[in-house]
């Protein structure tokens, strides 16, 4: 059977990591599939998510409409969510007995409400499948030698025919060094998902209220959102704002996270409706104070704050405000400002933007076209989505399609004949990046697959090729365990 000859090695054993490991024994299961994790515990975001619960996705099944949720990555996760997409991922959590339900603003959580259930499905199904697994083994470096990969890591280095980097998002360039070296290009890290500091300010002592629906934009850009706005202790924060937050991570970061946040606290009614609505208020009740008024449906609190904001008196009757309060009323209303300097990491869904370039990589193999046996899942990627369990969908998205690649690819390379395998242009990569790292060490092989660094000389030309033998392949070394 050629396919037993295939070995897969999947870096990082987080959401993306797991899908792909999963989805390269469905798609090759004659392969040795290993999925190396450099901590001390598997999927450890997953647990934490979600506040315990694990946000798995959203309710949102159309490709197009879903990529819509993502301010880095739209156009290349409509590719990939129309190839496996949130219905498959939807069914694919069914099927392994963790059945989702939707909540009132689209998010969807196990039934069980507990991201442990979220776990042991991926845990088992990885399992069942044959995946073989190792915790406390970091990959350092990736190198390419002949037609495979080679990784280092503390137990030595383990030779792959084909290799998924799934190691999350790095909030610091050089974590994706090793990546860069052959030949990437890193789009630089900013936070992205992060609430809005706003030191000194009175509106502070509002913490907690939330208005329903603001229209937030930032002076002197292009950038809006709409949606919920929650005050609280250090400044804003809700929906809204990590949106803009999400959008912007560029921009903001770009101006050094100062900048006037200019609020529309009616949202989209806008100031011609808004004026209408409070002339009839006033017709009809011309003795009711302001401070008594229906307020737009804002909380009282905030109402309160808001007109103090522009001056008015709150006993003053709506009868009597004629167009001077009026205007100055409507003006805080709509179009009020507010000084932001620094913002706050949003503890519960911290996300990266930036990572590997998007147009060095194919959407449906998750392949990169600069290192060819080299696939991407997850956050390492530069996508990012907003909250409501968007980066979760393109973690199992990504994952599953380059777990899939990587196993229909090594299929087929499997079946050729070594003459035939990695022809032209990717004999003459592997050569080229052999001499690059030529300078640093060399390798030499070991029973089992697996190499350790050699004393040959830089100079020294590395070993020819091994001849494969397919049907001999030995078992994973014994360091590896079955989960
Ligand atoms: C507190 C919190 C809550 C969140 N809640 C949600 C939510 O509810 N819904 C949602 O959609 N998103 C949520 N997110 C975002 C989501 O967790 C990430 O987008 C997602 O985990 C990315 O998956 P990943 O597999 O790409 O990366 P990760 O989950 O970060 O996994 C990467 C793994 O690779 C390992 N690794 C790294 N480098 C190496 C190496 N060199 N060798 C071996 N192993 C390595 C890491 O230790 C890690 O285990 C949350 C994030 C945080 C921080």
């Amino acid at each position: 059977m050629p396919s037993a000859s295939s070995r897969i090695v999947v870096i990082g054993g987080g959401a993306a990591g797991f899908m792909a490991a999963i989805s390269a024994k469905a798609h090759q299961p004659g392969a040795e599939v290993l999925l190396l994790e450099k901590s001390d515990k598997w999927l450890a975001k997953v647990r934490i998510s979600g506040g315990g619960r694990c946000n798995v996705t959203h309710h949102c099944a159309e490709p197009r409409k879903l990529a819509r949720h993502f301010p880095r990555g739209e156009v290349f996760l409509r590719k990939v969510f129309a190839a496996w997409g949130q219905p498959q991922a939807v069914d694919w959590f069914a099927a392994q007995g963790v059945p989702l339900k939707v909540e009132k603003d689209g998010r969807m959580f196990p039934v069980t409400d507990d991201s442990a259930t979220v776990i042991d499905a991926l845990v088992s199904a990885a399992r069942r499948a044959g995946v073989v697994t190792k915790l406390h083994c970091p990959v350092t470096r990736l190198l390419r030698a002949d037609d495979r990969w080679v990784l280092t890591t503390p137990e030595g280095a383990l030779e792959a025919d084909r290799v998924v980097v799934a190691t999350g998002g790095s909030p610091k360039d050089e974590g994706l060094a090793w990546l860069a070296e052959l030949g990437h290009e890193v789009v630089a890290a900013v936070p992205s998902l992060f609430t809005f500091n706003l030191p000194d300010d009175p509106i502070r002592e509002l913490m907690g209220v939330v208005a329903p629906n603001v229209r937030l934009r930032i002076a002197g850009t292009k950038l809006e959102s709409t949606g919920p706005l929650l005050i609280t202790h250090w400044g804003l924060s809700g929906p809204a704002v990590l949106r803009l937050s999400a959008f912007g991570a560029r921009v903001l970061h770009d101006m050094k996270y100062e900048y006037t946040v200019l609020i529309d606290w009616l949202g989209a009614m806008g100031e011609v409706q808004a004026r209408e609505r409070l002339s009839s208020e006033a017709s009809a009740h011309p003795n009711r104070q302001v401070a008594n008024a229906e307020g737009f449906g804002l909380p009282a609190r905030l109402w309160a704050y808001l007109i103090a904001r522009a001056g008015l008196p709150a006993a003053k009757p709506l009868g009597g405000l004629g167009k001077k309060w009026t205007d100055r009323l409507l003006d805080v209303l709509t179009n009020d400002r507010y000084d932001a300097r620094g913002k706050t990491t949003f503890k519960e869904e911290f996300v990266t933007a930036g990572g590997i370039a998007l147009q060095q990589i194919y959407p449906l193999t998750m392949e990169s076209h600069v290192a060819p046996g080299l696939h991407f899942a997850g956050e390492v990627l530069d996508i990012d989505g907003i909250t409501g369990g968007f980066n979760f969908q393109a973690a199992w998205s990504t994952g599953w399609l380059a777990g899939k690649g990587a196993g229909q690819l090594a299929m087929a390379e499997s079946l050729k004949s070594p003459d035939e395998r990695r022809p032209g242009q990717l004999i003459s990569r592997s050569n080229r990046l052999r001499s690059a790292h030529a300078s640093h060490r060399t390798f030499t092989h070991r029973p089992h697959g697996l190499y350790r660094p050699s004393t040959r000389s830089r100079t020294e030309p590395l070993p020819a090729r091994r001849p494969r033998a397919p049907l001999r392949r030995p078992e994973p070394q014994r360091v590896f365990h079955r989960l």
